[in-house]
């Protein structure tokens, strides 16, 4: 920003999380990510006269799963409305949607600043909907091809309330978020394939004042370093175009990626007027407590608790915890790990968010494409404590097993990595190389104590290899 301090950002996020559905939301039509073109859309997807919506119970569910993980209300009573509007990929003319009574309201989110503090975010809503197809701009000369494979596919739009006040904050909601929807199997969080995306809300106003300012939207966003950028770029903008003397109009905006930039799509003026209404075609949701008490029964453990319970259990550091619960998968990587090497939790969140963290990062892997399994490696810390390896040696069979060498004892064996810790060898060993420096030992008694790192060099000559000894080769006599 131009003028640090002088304004103040306020951002609201509405995301879309594809449910992992097998079918959609009104069809039994199946939701598999990058069938043939118009594969996967039945009669109901196309709306085609006559047919009708059947709701698929297991997105009632999901949904309620995300309402009791955020401490929102899980409505007793929702209801399906039609937003209409004319696009290309939207067969009926309107899109199944929730409006005014919501699955879910009310709840929150703590997010963790930097510095250790946590902010709580509110979640006005989550509702259900249906997604639209998808219009395919290459390879149709002078035409626009229609995909209406997605049409149909279950969404949960989750609205968060206006309280976020940076990109970096937007980014550590829509991170925790993320990580929660994986946690719960709900959503498989696939940013590429657009399972996951974002549009993010961004006013400015003066610091201090009480009263947002008119706000951009910028549609469909699906990376965490777009969401960034965009916000970024975004309140430059707003900023520049309030010090020049101008207003900023509410408008839908979209990021271009490659730019850099954000671009006007349509103003306020050319919104279109949904005329919302109840759909005729289906009935009301209707919740109860035994239900809710069911799908309480099947949450897993969720990021929060597990982060404390990797403190007081583990003993680890707030920071770690944190690191360590970002995914549902790197958690569990990591506790096997622990299991494996037989309890050893420190070293294990040492080398999971150090030496594998940093391989995998390197070779653009997922922890759940690791080539190294948590089990192998919990073997290679159990050789660091038992001292058959040092922590150097085990970062160098580390990088072999990742690299599929072998396992951790093969690796050991066959490039003799083994440590000498027997101590009548080692004795022998030092024993030899003071007969053999009888120039530096008298030197040594006389006070030159710095001789201690001449005496280790040779010692590891006697018991390595030739290119030690080139270090002085006076020391060869
Ligand atoms: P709409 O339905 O038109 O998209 P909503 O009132 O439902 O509008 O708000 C959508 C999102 O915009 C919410 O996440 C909300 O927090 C956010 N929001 C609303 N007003 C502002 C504002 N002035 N600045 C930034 N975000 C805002
Ligand atoms: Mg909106």
């Amino acid at each position: 920003m131009n003028k640090p301090g002088a304004w103040e950002t306020v951002i609201g996020l509405e995301i879309h999380a594809q449910l992992r559905t097998r079918s959609k939301i009104f069809s039994g039509a199946a939701t598999q990510y990058g069938a043939e073109p118009n594969t996967q859309a039945c009669a109901v997807d196309l709306g085609l006269p006559g047919v009708l919506p059947v709701l698929n119970a297991e997105v009632v569910r999901m949904a309620a799963k995300f309402g009791l993980a955020t401490r929102s209300t899980v409505a007793p009573r929702s209801v399906f409305a039609r937003k209409n509007y004319f696009y290309p990929d939207l067969p009926k003319g309107y899109q199944i949607s929730q409006f005014e009574l919501p699955i879910v309201y009310g709840g929150w989110l703590d997010i963790e600043l930097d510095g250790g503090a946590t902010k709580r975010i509110g979640i006005t809503r989550a509702h259900l909907e249906e997604d639209a197809g998808k219009s395919l701009h290459e390879n149709f000369h002078g035409m626009t091809g229609i995909d209406l494979n997605r049409a149909g596919t279950p969404l949960l739009e989750i609205v968060s309330e206006p309280d976020l006040r940076s990109a970096q904050e937007a980014v550590a909601y829509m991170k925790k978020i993320h990580a929660l929807v994986r946690y719960l199997d709900i959503c498989d969080g696939n940013m590429q394939e657009g399972s996951f995306r974002c549009d993010a809300n961004v006013s400015v106003r003066r610091q201090g004042s009480e009263e947002f300012g008119t706000r951009a939207e910028i549609k469909n966003i699906n990376s965490f370093r777009f969401v960034e950028q965009a916000i970024n770029y975004e309140v430059e903008r707003q900023v520049a175009v309030i010090e020049g003397g101008g207003e900023v109009v509410q408008e839908t905006r979209l990021f271009d990626p490659d730019k850099h930039e954000t671009r006007s799509m349509r103003t306020k003026e050319e919104a279109n007027d949904y005329r919302y209404f109840p759909d005729p075609d289906l009935l009301p949701v209707e919740i109860d407590q035994a239900f809710l008490d069911a799908v309480a029964a099947t949450l897993p453990e969720l990021p929060e608790a597990r982060r404390q319970r990797f403190i007081d259990a583990y003993g680890l550091s707030a920071d770690d915890a944190s690191v360590l619960t970002a995914s549902r998968e790197q958690a569990d990587y990591f506790e096997a790990t622990v299991d494996a090497s037989g309890g050893q939790d420190k070293l294990s969140a040492n080398w999971v968010m150090g030496e594998l963290s940093g391989a995998l990062n390197k070779a653009g892997m997922d922890i759940s494409d690791s080539p190294v399994s948590a089990a192998e490696l919990g073997v290679l810390l159990q050789r660091i404590e038992d001292g058959t390896i040092s922590g150097r040696i085990a970062k160098q069979v580390f990088q072999d097993m990742f690299n599929g060498e072998g396992s951790a004892d093969a690796i050991i064996e066959n490039k003799g990595l083994k440590q000498i810790s027997d101590s009548s060898a080692i004795e022998g060993v030092v024993k030899e190389v003071i007969e053999n420096h009888p120039k530096q030992l008298e030197q040594y008694r006389n006070g030159q104590t710095r001789l201690l790192g001449y005496f280790a060099i040779r010692n590891r000559s006697t018991s390595c290899c030739a290119s030690c000894l080139m270090h002085d080769p006076a020391s060869l006599r």
